[in-house]
């Protein structure tokens, strides 16, 4: 924006707005040397100056002709910064109603109310025009110095109001966009997920075929006239087996996330105890913990209370984290531990496998995220466990924390509501 600002004098008085022309139309900065000689101080020097504003002064003598040019500022958008309005312009309007009327049309222009009277009181003109900090008064017979300072405080502040504005518009537009663009993030991210969810439902069934027949090749003997397998194809039978079993859990658990996230599956609620879960889950992975050399401790007590909760969900849970601190350590100990309040029991899994990095703790929780997300991380997994986790724990009432140090192990706590059904 440029250093120009229109002025409007409303005054029924011709010499009035000879005056105003003769102050305004010298340099705005002489009043910042006047007033400094006036309170006794030296006026800086003028390279210090901001670049000096110019006034372009437009003349009415009547309320109606002043809202005329207001109404063609507005259609030129060329507005008035500022009107020195007088109270009184007989016969037509007066001061009051016109601003009245000024304000309906441009409601940002600054206004001096010029009055040599008191037969418009403050009270009255607030009144009329409400409170607001875009009108001053200026008593008449006015001193020279009070208007150009006026004229300069109330362009400049005309000015930033203006600039607000625009940069107001700048960021509603920016927060309009970036809603958009996060509409459109979602509604990608819910294709893609339906797009998963509708290829993993496709796999499933040729899948089950598959293991069908491995499982009917692998389990039965050759009939008389048939030729028995050899060790090799029973080998290479055993591999396709073994992988298709991966295949067809990494599906079925690709299909309980975006059953849980479309709201489709509901908790149901047995009395259940924790000890024996933990009992059977440890069981399972026997195998493993012998083939690494882990040492697991499993604290849970025995003669522990029960839980009235959704007893597949808490062993899933329980089984995830499980089978990563084993696939995360080597070589180590991992240990269940478990405590209780009065409305949640609390289930640790602490282990000191390689650690999470701290800036990683929120990450691993979402779908198909891991620590190392590179194709030559040493670990298979598909990045799905954590987030299954989550929110079954969150279906049970409870949540999961995290604490970790890398290289030194990690401990991940989920609770769960002991009476889901409260
Ligand atoms: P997955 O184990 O199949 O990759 P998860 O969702 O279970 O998927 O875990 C996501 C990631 O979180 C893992 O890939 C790993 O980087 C990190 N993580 C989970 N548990 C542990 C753990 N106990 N120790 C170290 N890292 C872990």
């Amino acid at each position: 924006m440029d250093n120009e600002f229109r002025i409007l004098i409303a005054d029924d008085n011709p010499s009035i707005h000879e005056d105003y022309s003769q102050i305004l139309n010298a340099s705005p900065f002489d009043a910042n040397a006047e007033l400094s000689e006036l309170i006794g101080i030296s006026s800086p020097p003028k390279k210090q100056q901001p670049t000096t504003p110019t006034y372009r002064l437009d003349h009415a003598y009547q309320g109606e002709e002043a809202i005329e040019l207001v109404k063609q500022s507005i259609a030129d958008e060329c507005p008035y910064a500022l009107v020195f309005m007088d109270v009184r312009m007989p016969p037509g309007l007066d001061g009051v109603d016109t601003i009245a009327r000024i304000w309906a049309i441009d409601p940002h222009i600054e206004m001096v109310i010029c009055t040599a009277f008191s037969d418009y009181s403050w009270e009255k003109v607030i009144a009329r025009l409400g409170t607001t900090n875009q009108l001053m008064i200026l008593k008449k017979p006015f001193d020279v110095i009070e208007v150009k300072q006026m004229a300069l405080s109330l362009t400049s502040k005309w000015q930033l109001a203006h600039e607000n504005r625009g940069l107001i518009a700048e960021l509603e537009e920016d927060k309009r966009e970036l809603a958009e663009a996060h509409l459109a993030a979602e509604q990608s991210s819910q294709i893609k997920s339906d797009f998963i969810a509708i290829i993993s439902h496709e796999l499933k069934t040729p899948l089950t075929a598959i293991l069908g027949y491995t499982d009917l090749v692998l389990n039965s003997s050759a009939k008389a006239g048939e030729v028995a397998l050899s060790e090799n194809n029973r080998d290479s039978v055993g591999r396709i087996d073994i992988n298709a079993r991966k295949l067809s859990d990494l599906i079925k658990d690709i299909l309980l996330v975006s059953e849980i996230e479309s709201g489709s599956i509901n908790c149901s609620t047995e009395i259940f105890y924790p000890h024996q879960v933990v009992e059977r889950i440890i069981a399972g992975f026997d195998n493993l913990i012998t083939k690494k050399n882990l040492t697991i401790n499993n604290r849970l007590l025995s003669d522990e209370n029960y839980l009235n909760s959704d007893r597949i969900k808490f062993e899933t849970i329980v089984s995830n984290l499980i089978a990563n601190a084993i696939k995360f350590t080597e070589d180590g100990t991992i240990t269940i531990d478990s405590r209780c309040d009065k409305t949640h029991f609390y289930i640790s899994v602490h282990d000191t496998g390689i650690g999470i990095p701290k800036d990683k703790f929120n990450i691993i929780f979402e779908k198909f995220r891991q620590v190392d997300q590179s194709l030559t991380r040493g670990y298979n997994g598909t990045g799905i466990g954590l987030a299954i986790a989550l929110r079954m724990s969150q279906m049970l009432g409870g949540i999961i924390e995290l604490d970790s140090e890398e290289g030194k192990g990690s401990t991940f706590t989920f609770s769960v509501k002991r009476n889901l059904e409260k």
